[in-house]
């Protein structure tokens, strides 16, 4: 069997070997997934909801473990890995409701009684990417459990420890045998065979877009059902009637937060060119103010990049005589070290403008009126998030209405809530995760007539 060498990405030591499944071992796990999930399908729902809420409370009394795991394996600052893990905790606890909240309808017709049914799919397999790995994980397993499924999780190789904390914690908790199992392991090996693999109904996929286009080809052949949570290129607008301050003191954490590493990054700042000067005198000391160092500090914002390989990807993005504005700091010696830094590139077709970097690295560009705003920011294949600020509220409605983005938020940069939902227009993805609607993503619809004559 193969295995991975985890390394610490602030300090490039080595944490532990991860050994790999193979395509046999992954089927062994499909098969015991199948077995429990029949078992599982047929608890009452309070049982069901008991099950989960003590799996969130055993993620509950383990925050400090499983943050410190994040800190290890992914490099992210210790006050957000307890927020991650904390999220974790909060989305097993909404989906918890889930189980006994399942409705149905009543459908009126001639004849007799029409109700429907949310049934479970059966086994689902979630595939998770690097960036976000303990809370993008539950956005999959929490609802797609409380719908009665069960699941497989293949965690990024790169990042597969706070998953694999999960499925222990689970089992602890008192989930079946086999309901839930995280298998780390390759995605050419593990993630296609969930893709290829019959008893597998449902593939739940966050990651590249060019991975995800091959994955939704690959589940077309069994009209297999998918959700995908793709890439994201989102736009930050500034208009000149905004509170220009706050705008240029948040602009930092919109785009620099897990250094840049997020799908949701408002990685292209848009300015009202009549206040664009005025913001980049504001932009400059808060990008220096940015405090970027050893993840595990109390006050550390932001850590270093996940892999020796990504920080020579992000590099590529800013070789010399790059349109550097300014840049942030970042410390010397081991670690994937990158500072913040800040682009003015002269062209709106410029690849730091179009291309996803996913690093800490932003472009400005300015625009002229709200219409040049809203094409310039829907100039992309992508469709994720985005953000405006403005204080004239009609143009905030009109806006946000006129951009092609699955997430939106206006004066400020909140994306994701367990309780709202989080996805991607365009090719940032297909269906949708969170929110209420969540749990029916795991099922399918069934009918029932029963005659009364
Ligand atoms: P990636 O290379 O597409 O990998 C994502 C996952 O897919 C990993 O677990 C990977 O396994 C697996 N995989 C790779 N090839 C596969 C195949 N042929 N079949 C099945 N699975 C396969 O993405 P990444 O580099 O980890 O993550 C960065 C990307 O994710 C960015 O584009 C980012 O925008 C996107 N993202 C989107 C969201 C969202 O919610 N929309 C959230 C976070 C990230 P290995 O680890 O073995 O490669
Ligand atoms: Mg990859």
């Amino acid at each position: 069997m193969s295995s991975y060498t985890v390394i610490n990405p602030a300090d490039e030591t080595e944490v532990t070997v991860v050994a790999h499944l193979d395509v046999d071992a992954t089927d062994d796990a499909v098969r015991r997934a199948v077995a429990a999930q029949r078992l599982w399908a047929v608890v009452s729902p309070a049982d069901k909801a008991l099950v989960l809420r003590r799996f969130a409370e055993a993620v509950d009394g383990d925050r400090e473990n499983l943050a410190r795991i994040e800190v290890t394996n992914s490099g992210h600052p210790i006050t957000q890995a307890r927020w991650e893990a904390g999220h974790v905790r909060d989305v097993l606890t909404y989906y918890s409701g889930a189980p006994e909240r399942l409705f149905g309808r009543q459908i009126p017709v001639a004849g007799g009684l029409d109700v429907t049914f949310h049934e479970p799919l059966g086994v689902v397999g979630v595939i998770t990417p690097w960036n976000f790995p303990m809370t993008i994980a539950a956005w999959g397993f929490a609802p797609a459990l409380a719908a009665g499924n069960a699941v497989l999780l293949k965690p990024a190789e790169w990042t597969p420890l706070s998953s694999i904390r999960l499925g222990e914690l689970a089992l602890a908790a008192g989930l079946p045998d086999g309901l839930f199992q995280v298998l780390p392991g390759r995605g050419s090996v593990v993630g296609e065979r969930f893709v290829t693999h019959p008893s597998v109904r449902k593939v739940v996929f966050t990651g590249s877009t060019a991975v995800g286009k091959r994955i939704m080809a690959g589940c077309a052949d069994q009209v297999k059902r998918v959700t995908l949570e793709l890439g994201g290129k989102s736009a930050n607008i500034v208009f000149a009637d905004s509170d220009l301050e706050k705008a240029a003191a948040t602009a930092p954490s919109g785009v620099f937060e897990n250094a840049g590493q997020d799908c949701c990054a408002r990685s292209r700042i848009l300015v009202q060119r009549s206040v664009y000067d005025r913001f980049m005198e504001l932009l400059e000391p808060a990008v220096a103010g940015v405090r970027v160092g050893d993840p595990a500090e109390e006050a550390t914002e932001m850590g270093p990049l996940v892999s020796a390989d990504h920080l020579a990807s992000v590099t590529g993005y800013v070789p010399e005589g790059s349109p550097v504005a300014f840049r942030g700091s970042a410390p010397e010696g081991p670690g994937f070290w990158f500072p913040p830094t800040v682009l003015t590139p002269d062209s709106r077709t410029d690849r730091r403008v179009t291309e996803e970097i996913f690093g800490p690295v932003v472009t400005v560009l300015p625009f002229e009126d709200e219409a040049d705003a809203v094409r310039l920011a829907n100039d992309t294949e992508y469709g994720l998030s985005g953000s405006i600020w403005t204080r004239d509220v009609g143009r905030a409605i009109r806006v946000a209405r006129l951009i092609e983005s699955g997430n939106l938020s206006v004066n400020s940069h909140s994306s994701v809530r367990y309780s709202t939902p989080f996805g991607g227009f365009k090719q940032s993805g297909l269906g949708r995760e969170l929110g209420p609607d969540a749990p029916l993503s795991f099922t399918d619809t069934k009918n029932v007539f029963i005659a009364v004559d």
